[in-house]
């Protein structure tokens, strides 16, 4: 057996970031910046208001802050968009509208709310008003020159945004990896189709893919292969040509019919690794380089499956999508129950739920803990981690790594 580290460190030696492109923003969320990003613009681009009211001049500001209100005329409104140049004359005010430009000397806006009309034509103000209040500067949120999303920023929604904010319409990014995912094994089928005795639906497959959805690659769905080493070989060659990784799940363990591995060995030219890793679950793996297409030979047992994704298949992934923070990130939880385990020189992975509560994050395991649970791995919301020991009692601090849907 190899420790988890040796095996990461190992996967993350192989595979490297991809090329940086320029991509329409729309299709760049959860993407990695490539370059600072620098505004050609001042953003806001001119002084507005950001409220609908009605802008003053200083002398009429003055008379509100002397005498708690003063009255005013209204000479016109300024609706948003409206680019034309105004002044405020003494003794009037302009009625403007949130996000319009406000005259050259305007000296504050007086919210709608502090404010009530006459039928001649005039407006009293009232409220508490000062210097510069319910105005946005030009340039208050980003200055010509600024670096607004700095290299190697991993683009969420506002930064989607902000982008699109200075006008820009293609973001420079490392490209978004493609995966295909197969399943092997000969008890296979997929949904919609009856199960003869001895079968069992595919789950790893649509696992995979959704996990692999949410990490933010573009995934394509390669079916169920038989175990055939023909089959396997011919699906494996075929996808290390479209691919930039291929994850399969089955078939890398020590049974009969577990050809994968045998298969990547081959196509690698025997740079391919089989490893045997010192977790529980997901302690067997496979990973080679294809064609340039990183092979990853996840375990069959769903919930192994999913653990090998997360520890191995996942940091991979994040360098070769240029992202700088690969490895899983754990907390500390209180744990809320003891576990009980015996020493088998494996580090655990056991299910449980944690509850972030006001003063404490606390963690409970499940009872089911074995590498079939699937459903029971779906009442959970993170992976505790039991260190090689007798496991660990109440009160006890533990490390957890979130599954992503706990922060979505
Ligand atoms: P293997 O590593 O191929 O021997 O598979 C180990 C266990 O995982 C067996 O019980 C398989 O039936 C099961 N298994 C393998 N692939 C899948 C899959 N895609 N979906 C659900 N279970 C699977
Ligand atoms: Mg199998």
């Amino acid at each position: 057996m190899i420790s988890l580290s040796e095996a990461q460190e190992f996967v993350l030696s192989k595979v490297e970031r991809k090329r940086a492109i320029a991509t329409p923003i729309d299709k760049a969320i959860g993407l990695v910046v490539s370059s600072d990003v620098v505004s050609a613009i001042d953003i806001p681009p001119f002084d507005n208001t950001a409220v609908d009211g009605f802008a003053i001049e200083e002398s009429a500001l003055n008379l509100l802050s002397g005498q708690g209100s003063v009255t005013l005329k209204v000479a016109g409104t300024i609706a948003a968009g409206d680019g034309s140049k105004r002044e405020i004359a003494e003794g009037s005010t302009y009625r403007i509208m949130t996000g319009a430009r406000v005259p050259a000397n305007t000296a504050s806006v007086v919210m709608v709310e502090d404010s009530s009309e006459t039928e001649d034509g005039k407006v009293t103000l009232t409220g508490v008003s000062s210097q510069g209040s319910n105005i946005r500067s030009k340039g208050s949120d980003v200055s010509v020159g600024d670096v607004v999303v700095p290299e190697g920023t991993i683009l969420n929604p506002s930064h989607i945004g902000t982008l699109a904010s200075i006008g820009l319409v293609r973001v420079p990014v490392f490209r978004r990896l493609r995966v295909g995912v197969l399943s092997t094994g000969d008890e296979l089928r997929d949904g919609g189709d009856e199960l003869a005795e001895g079968q069992i639906y595919d789950s790893n497959r649509h696992s995979l893919l959704a996990a692999l959805s949410q990490s933010g690659v573009e995934v394509v769905d390669l079916g169920i292969i038989r175990d055939d080493a023909d089959l396997i070989r011919e699906a494996l060659s075929s996808a290390a040509e479209e691919f930039d990784a291929i994850a399969t799940s089955g078939g890398v363990s020590v049974g009969d019919f577990d050809y994968t591995k045998a298969i990547v060995q081959e196509l690698s030219q025997g740079n391919a690794k089989w490893m045997q890793i010192a977790i529980r679950p997901a302690k067997p793996f496979a990973f080679g380089v294809l064609n340039g297409a990183a092979f990853f030979g996840l375990p069959g047992n769903p919930v192994s499956a999913l653990v090998s994704f997360e520890l191995l298949m996942k940091p991979a992934l994040a360098k070769m999508a240029g992202k700088k923070s690969l490895l899983p990130q754990f907390i500390y939880a209180t744990a809320q129950h003891g576990y009980k385990r015996s020493l088998d020189g494996k580090i655990h992975f056991i299910r449980g739920v944690i509850d972030i509560g006001d003063d404490q994050v606390r963690v409970s395991p499940l009872p089911k803990q074995s590498s079939h649970n699937l459903n029971e791995m779906s009442q959970s919301n993170c992976l505790i981690e039991v260190p090689d020991s007798q496991g660990f009692e109440a009160g006890e601090a533990v490390r957890v790594l979130l599954n992503s849907s706990v922060w979505m």
